[in-house]
């Protein structure tokens, strides 16, 4: 079954009625009104619904496939369907004007990132990857890099990873390997990083690789590893996409769940050597890294509330249509499971979790509140216990 349908509703409701659209009231984003929110999530929900979610079992099904040269193409309709994102300006909605995106609250680009990833989760994980290179290049790239690298990435045309684990780093990075000799104005990445998710694909022109490695002469553990900035095709002066870089998919990682999604080993600088550029302090790479992985972080929440949504839905479709055993409410045989008072307990319970933890999340997004915030729903509690008491209601 490839049903799904994007809960917009349910969104709403947090948006509107539990967080009262608070983050509206905080500076920078006068030009977001509630209607403009609520047409951005229709919008958002018809892409979901109509051009990403039908795709989700050609994903699974499917799956990616790489080429003898390296390359990889992804599952039939993946790389229009992420052109259809690209091109209705999803890439940067929550990111701000400076930056060439459309400057709409965090709060607002999670909950169309919720309805992206219940409809197509290995799908979602491509722009997901982008958004934290562009959280991680705004803070510590350099202004060259900012200007070369961000416009591309905020709107979707290139895309961007992490590059952190290597077979012998996993939860322990200070066990980083990957080399970075520095070379005139840029470095020679050579190295080997595994677990790349969308590491080499065909739905976008560029790849921006943010990959960690030490120089040589950089001492052991944490302190010693930095970050780089290593693309696919280096860039040229004028913007234009120059020469492939040293940087090839040598495999693709099998794992459950996300076969659209090419989780990639990558191999750098088996020729001679990939060219990368600094990116920040050297020796704080794995604290630029952190800005990115904190970005991701929520995200992968936002992404299981997505997963939760969508398993809930099916889960109740097929409560509703499968005969078995007699209705305790009605005595009637051949009733739907959704008639035993055990079933509905499991289904109503999945309900409130996924909409507590969804809850959850979009606070979090929303920021901190105003000191004399009152939630819509209390105030209007409020209002209506300030009436009763004057007897204007019965
Ligand atoms: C689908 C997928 C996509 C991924 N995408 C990326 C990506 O884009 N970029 C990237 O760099 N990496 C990516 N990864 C790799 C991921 O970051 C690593 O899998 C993760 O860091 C854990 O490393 P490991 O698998 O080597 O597990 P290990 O480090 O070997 O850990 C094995 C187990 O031991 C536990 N453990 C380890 N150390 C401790 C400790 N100190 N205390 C308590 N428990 C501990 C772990 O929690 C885990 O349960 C991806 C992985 C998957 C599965």
């Amino acid at each position: 079954m490839n049903y799904y349908a994007a809960p917009v509703r349910d969104l709403r409701f947090v948006l509107e009625e539990l967080l009262a659209h608070r983050s509206l009231d905080l500076p920078g984003f006068e030009e977001a009104s509630p209607d403009l929110i609520e047409a951005v999530l229709e919008e958002a929900a018809k892409l979901a619904n109509d051009v990403w979610a039908p795709l989700n079992d050609v994903g699974d099904k499917h799956g990616t496939t790489r080429h003898g040269d390296g390359s990889i193409s992804t599952a039939p309709g993946f790389a229009e369907a992420y052109q259809a994102y690209v091109e209705g300006g999803w890439n940067g909605i929550g990111v701000s004007e400076s930056l060439g995106g459309q400057n709409l609250p965090e709060v607002v680009a999670s909950s169309v990132q919720e309805m992206l990833h219940g409809a197509n989760m290995a799908l979602g994980l491509c722009p997901m990857l982008t958004a934290g290179a562009i959280e991680a290049l705004s803070h510590h790239g350099s202004d060259a890099q900012k200007t070369t690298y961000l416009p591309k990435l905020v709107e979707g045309s290139w895309t961007g990873t992490m590059n952190l684990t290597e077979p012998q780093a996993g939860s322990d990075l200070s066990k980083v390997r990957t080399k970075a000799t520095p070379e005139g104005d840029h470095y020679r990445i050579r190295g080997q990083k595994i677990y790349i998710t969308w590491g080499e694909h065909d739905a976008a022109e560029n790849i921006i690789h943010l990959v960690l490695a030490r120089k040589p002469d950089a001492p052991e553990g944490n302190r010693g590893i930095s970050l780089f900035l290593v693309p696919k095709f280096l860039v040229n002066e004028d913007g234009s996409l120059g020469e492939r870089n040293d940087v090839t998919c040598a495999s693709i990682e099998h794992k459950l769940g996300i076969h659209g999604s090419p989780t990639c080993t990558l191999s750098f600088g088996e020729q001679e050597g990939a060219i990368g550029y600094l990116v920040g302090e050297e020796g704080r790479g794995l604290n630029h890294m952190f800005t990115m992985m904190n970005e991701a972080r929520h995200k992968v929440g936002v992404q299981g509330i997505g997963v939760a949504e969508r398993a809930c839905q099916h889960a109740l479709a097929y409560a509703v249509e499968r005969l078995q055993g007699r209705s305790p409410r009605s005595g009637k045989a051949d009733c739907a499971i959704s008639d035993h008072l055990d079933v509905r307990r499991m289904l109503l319970s999945m309900r409130a979790r996924t909409e507590a933890l969804r809850a959850l999340a979009l606070t979090c997004a929303a920021g901190p509140a105003p000191r004399r915030w009152i939630p819509r729903a209390t105030a209007s509690r409020r209002t209506h216990a300030a009436m009763r008491r004057r007897g204007s209601m019965c």
